[in-house]
């Protein structure tokens, strides 16, 4: 039996008070509400997020949320963290995935891997708002991570990096880089070839490919990273010691996931408020569709499957709070992001014809949700990682 760990009880490693964070989530909703929705038009047009949003964001801490307060961030919990990261998908995708690179995968692998003096730099130019990228995916490797082909050759105090890295989110506007890289040629058990880089994107040597045209989601930029003998010094190794980068990917991910799993309930909340919206103004037969009993359903089975994640969310939350909590992590990702591929469906099928046109808010939330299914782990792979951890407990305990 699941003990569920609901929010009424104390969470444990909260680090801003709860009274204190209220007012910061008001204030956020707010600046979600009046500066970054009416903007997302211009991010779609310019397939970019504007200058003055970027100082702006930065102006409010959202790059430093997860950041320690001593080197100039939030501090923020994990379950504060996320619930932040729910409000930020009701706005267009591109807003987060700007930030949450900085505050999910690059901070979780730099605090949990990361020298003191590591930590130190690094932390603290993300926190400022020196945008992150994180370096995992190749052409040739995808949801098989471990088998990444970028090499990383000791030469005196430096190490001297070559390869491709694709997909990478925020390449074209990254000043900072966790980058994976083979430190053996040959595979080691527990996937100890692979080490973490911690590189400035202005480096000699690196280039960001121009961005990839993608279906949805537009403003949120990916791209190739090419690495062409870059010497980064060897004491940017992530944690000093070479083997540790693939338990840093894999730590990161944790977090990456509930990130993602709380971008898509958000989406889904949003596109269940355009759909009811829509339902009650739209007339067939002389009445409007919302009292339709085959409509009623599609919205009550999103309303539902929408707090079934949010239930997911809470408990996952504060299982990592704990320590590491995997499977719950993957649950909730890959129920989220289904959950959500569903509702947005369902959404542009309450809009009829007009869910297919560009001009509604349904069509660009249906192609805005798919990519949750994909990246930080498909549905596939949320799956292997569940199975495994089930099986490795019932042997342990049978
Ligand atoms: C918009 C976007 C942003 C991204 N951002 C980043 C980023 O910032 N950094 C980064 O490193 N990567 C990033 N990625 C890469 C992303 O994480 C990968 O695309 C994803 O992990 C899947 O890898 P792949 O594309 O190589 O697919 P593949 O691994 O080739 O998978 C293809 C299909 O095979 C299935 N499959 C693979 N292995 C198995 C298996 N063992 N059992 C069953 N099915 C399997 C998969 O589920 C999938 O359906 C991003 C991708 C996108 C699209």
């Amino acid at each position: 039996m699941l003990d569920i760990v609901t929010p009424t009880r104390p969470l444990p490693g909260t680090s801003m008070d709860e009274e204190t964070f209220e007012a910061f989530l008001d204030q956020l909703r707010r600046f979600i509400r009046e500066r970054l929705i009416p903007a997302e038009p211009e991010v779609i047009e310019a397939n970019r997020v504007p200058q003055w949003l970027l100082d702006e964001m930065r102006d409010m801490g959202l790059f430093g949320l997860t950041t320690p307060e001593e080197l100039g961030g939030a501090g923020l919990s994990v379950s504060q963290y996320i619930r932040v990261i729910r409000e930020l998908g009701w706005p267009a995708p591109a807003y987060r995935a700007t930030l949450s690179i900085n505050t999910g995968m690059f901070s979780t692998a730099l605090t949990k891997g990361g020298t003191p003096e590591q930590q130190r730099e690094w932390l603290t130019r993300a926190a400022a708002g020196e945008i992150a990228c994180f370096g995992l995916t190749e052409p040739d490797s995808g949801s098989d991570s471990a088998a990444l082909k970028t090499r990383a050759v000791r030469d005196g105090d430096h190490y001297v990096l070559n390869g491709t890295k694709r997909y990478i989110t925020n390449a074209p506007i990254a000043k900072l880089g966790l980058i994976m890289a083979r430190t053996h040629a040959e595979p080691l058990p527990k996937n100890a070839h692979i080490s973490a880089f911690l590189i400035d994107m202005d480096a000699p040597g690196v280039t960001a490919g121009s961005p990839d045209h993608k279906m949805g989601q537009r403003g949120a930029l990916i791209a190739d990273v090419i690495l062409e003998d870059v010497r980064v010094p060897a004491a940017n190794l992530l944690g000093g010691e070479e083997g540790k980068g693939f338990l840093a990917a894999m730590q990161a991910l944790d977090s990456g996931r509930l990130s993602v799993g709380a971008a898509a309930l958000g989406l889904a909340e949003r596109a269940l408020e355009t759909g009811l919206r829509y339902a009650t103004e739209r007339k067939a037969f002389g009445e409007p569709i919302a009292n339709f009993q085959l409509i009623q359903a599609m919205l009550a089975d999103s309303r539902a499957e929408i707090y079934a994640a949010e239930c997911m969310m809470w408990d996952a939350c504060a299982r990592a709070e704990r320590g590491r909590a995997t499977l719950e992590c993957s649950a909730f990702k890959m129920f989220s992001t289904e959950m959500c591929g569903r509702v947005v469906d369902r959404v542009v099928q309450i809009h009829g014809g007009a869910g297919y046109l560009a001009e509604y808010d349904a069509e660009r939330l249906f192609r805005d949700a798919r990519v949750y299914r994909i990246y930080e782990g498909t549905t596939q792979i949320q799956q292997l990682v569940i199975a495994k951890q089930m099986l490795r407990d019932f042997v342990a305990g049978s």
